[in-house]
């Protein structure tokens, strides 16, 4: 396409709050086949619900909610930013040495203890592997078992608009990748009218998703909003990431970003695109 057309085009998208890095990702938009979505905080909203505390015996409910939002309080993730809104402010406590592992978990020192809040296996891998019925992470206290913490995640209410009209819009083939497990992903899927779902994916996981769609498929378009995503984005043709909260490296790692809180954008996005190509044809 001529350059000014591509121009012109990028600059309609960032009317509608939705910013297109290059001319060349405008065109691969136009042309894409394949939209891979995160779930959490992509198909779901960006905020969850903490649904139940569940402390085992001589751990208290109270204590373990509070050690373990201490302990996320400087992490970016979803789980972490929802553990923390759904804590007293003035109750958390001072916390240092954070690691984040991406796609396991974070562990940091609070009150002089080592707090692990993620996966099963990364927080005490000595406990029999067992899942929660919903979105959810472990905690422990010193590297014992504590508990574990539920959320309630709830699916965006634009999201099976979005998916609809993106098959509308000639995108046959949609995918879900995330990191959850089986149970709560198909849940979501089936809701959204997604067919092809990868669940219990590591980051790394989700690239290999991404790189094995059949090349008739392509070009991919991967939606994603959190650090984990960054490099699922990078690995798409086109990475478009909801950028109205957090996560800067997903955004960093974009081609485009979405800048208000809703998903419908990327249907708008396909359209400008497909105009534009038009245009310049
Ligand atoms: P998704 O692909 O659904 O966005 P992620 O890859 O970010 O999920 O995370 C997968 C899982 O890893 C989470 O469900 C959680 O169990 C764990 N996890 C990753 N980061 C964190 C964190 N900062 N705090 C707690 N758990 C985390
Ligand atoms: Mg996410």
């Amino acid at each position: 396409a001529a350059p000014v057309a591509l121009v012109a085009g990028m600059s309609r998208m960032s009317k509608n709050n939705i910013v297109v890095k290059s001319g060349t990702a405008l065109e691969k938009l136009a042309l894409a086949k394949t939209f891979a979505f995160d779930k959490t905080g992509t198909l779901t909203r960006n905020q969850l619900q903490i649904s139940t505390i569940t402390p085992v015996e001589g751990v208290d409910k109270h204590e373990l909610q509070l050690l373990a939002a201490s302990a996320e309080q400087e992490s970016g993730h979803i789980i972490a930013r929802s553990l923390v809104a759904g804590t007293e402010h003035s109750e958390l406590i001072e916390m240092s040495d954070l690691r984040e592992v991406t796609g396991e978990g974070i562990e940091a020192q609070v009150q002089g203890k080592l707090i692990k809040v993620g996966k099963l296996n990364f927080v005490d891998p000595s406990v029999p592997p067992f899942k929660l019925d919903k979105t959810g992470v472990f905690v422990s206290i010193n590297g014992h078992y504590a508990g574990s913490i539920t959320f309630e995640d709830t699916i965006r209410e634009e999201s099976a608009q979005t998916v609809t009209r993106l098959r509308e819009q000639g995108i046959n083939h949609i995918m879900m990748l995330t990191g959850d497990h089986e149970k709560v992903a198909r849940a979501v899927a089936d809701r959204v009218g997604v067919d092809d779902v990868k669940f219990d994916c590591l980051p790394e996981q989700k690239i290999q998703y991404i790189k094995g769609v059949a090349k008739d498929l392509h070009p991919v378009v991967m939606v994603g909003d959190g650090v984990n995503d960054a490099p699922s984005l990078s690995a798409a043709d086109v990475g478009i990431a909801m950028g109205a909260t957090g996560a800067t490296a997903a955004s960093e790692s974009a081609d485009a970003v979405i800048l208000v809180d809703d998903l419908s954008r990327v249907n708008r996005a396909v359209d400008i695109s497909k105009r534009t190509m038009k245009i310049a044809r």
